[in-house]
């Protein structure tokens, strides 16, 4: 059996029995180095509350790489609500639940900002935002960036045409072949964007209620795992992670692997394998930031959306750029170039003096 690896390096870390519900409200702040620590409110069902916590540590830890590589003044945090097996979630016990997780946020002044995760969204966010100002992610209507979905998709977008640049020496995706696994929120706003653009598309999902959207786009409709095996340019996994083994990367026939799935590769061993075998590989962290960085430019930064969202796809296209071009120069695998850039902006951080808290930045926001 394998054992869990949990980081245990976080700033903080709690546990409290919510008021209300009894269930407990986990916290991890994993780092405030380069500002509020910013990660979703998951709340989910878990085989045992361990579990919960395991997801919440391992998140936030992975929140703080994502946050530094993107630059956008912001630190690493979780939070994780599990629920008890057969609980279902009724709109009474949801919102005791957000009555809950806003009070302990409260109490934390700033060091920690909740957003959309597994079983919660903007509308969520706004219920909590009501009760602390440390929610984002929030709606439209009050003034967020209306969640995570379409920051996601834009950064997305622009990082399968940098990786296309660098990678394919494309200057556009127009003929090129992508395959897109899952066709949810974000899989089918990218699978129109690349349609738009030229592209030539093989679409892919378990829901065969989907298969209209590849009719509606004239694309080619397959089974998931044909997907992933299929001939093609650029695969973009945008359903579950895990889903590049070992096994499974020695029989891909893709040139470039870059899609919104958090944790593609089953351990980041195996970006030396897909590097071997001359598929470039943007990490996960990388190529799904948008959401964060578009939200927290809106929200916490105050930007305009159109300039955020310009910032957005560059930034996310510099990174790429940056990566795969490191690791066609053999300074090493893209995923370690990643953790790379985000861990020099965390240590240029730490050596300069110390920077406003959260509670100060409100402050003097008014
Ligand atoms: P979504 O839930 O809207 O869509 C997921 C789609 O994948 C669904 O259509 C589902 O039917 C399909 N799917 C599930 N299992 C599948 C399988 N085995 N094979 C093929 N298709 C399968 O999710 P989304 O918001 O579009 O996000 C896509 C992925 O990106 C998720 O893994 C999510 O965690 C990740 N992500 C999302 C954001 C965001 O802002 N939404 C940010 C970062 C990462």
């Amino acid at each position: 059996m394998h054992a869990i690896q949990i980081p245990t390096d976080h700033e903080h870390v709690q546990v409290k029995p919510g008021r209300r519900t009894g269930l407990p409200v986990m916290i991890g702040i994993h780092s405030t180095t380069l500002g509020p620590a910013i990660g979703g409110l998951r709340i989910k069902h878990y085989d045992t509350p361990s579990e919960g916590l395991a997801d919440c540590l391992r998140l936030s830890h992975a929140m703080t790489y994502k946050a530094a590589a993107i630059d956008n003044g912001t630190g690493g945090g979780k939070s994780v609500v599990p629920l008890p097996a057969g609980a279902s979630v009724t709109r009474a016990l949801k919102e005791a639940i957000l009555l809950d997780v806003a009070e302990q946020i409260h109490d934390l002044q700033g060091a920690y900002m909740a957003g959309p995760d597994v079983g919660t969204g903007p509308e969520d966010m706004d219920f909590i935002f009501r009760r602390t100002p440390w929610a984002g992610g929030r709606s439209k209507a009050a003034g967020g960036a209306g969640g995570t979905t379409e920051g996601t998709f834009a950064g997305l977008e622009s990082a399968i045409e940098a990786a296309a640049e660098v990678a394919l020496g494309a200057s556009s995706v127009s003929g090129l072949r992508i395959a897109i696994v899952g066709l949810g929120g974000i899989g089918t706003l990218l699978a129109r964007a690349l349609k738009a653009k030229g592209a030539s598309l093989l679409l892919a999902d378990i829901d065969p209620a989907r298969e209209a959207l590849a009719r509606e786009l004239g694309a080619t409709w397959c089974a998931p795992h044909d997907a992933m095996l299929a001939e093609c340019d650029v695969l973009a996994p945008c359903a579950l992670g895990g889903v590049v083994t070992p096994e499974v990367a020695g029989q891909l026939r893709c040139r470039v692997i870059c899609g919104a799935a958090n944790n593609i590769l089953s351990h980041d061993a195996v970006a030396a394998q897909l590097r071997a075998r001359g598929i470039d590989y943007v990490p996960d962290f990388i190529a799904n930031a948008g959401g964060l960085k578009y939200a927290s430019a809106v929200e916490v930064h105050r930007q305009a959306p159109a300039e955020a969202m310009r910032g957005t796809c560059r930034g996310i296209a510099e990174n790429v750029r940056t990566v795969l071009r490191g690791c066609w120069d053999g300074a090493g695998t893209s995923v370690e170039l990643a953790l790379a850039l985000g861990q020099r902006r965390l240590d240029a951080a730490l050596a300069r003096p110390a920077r406003p808290g959260p509670a100060q930045m409100q402050a003097a926001r008014g």
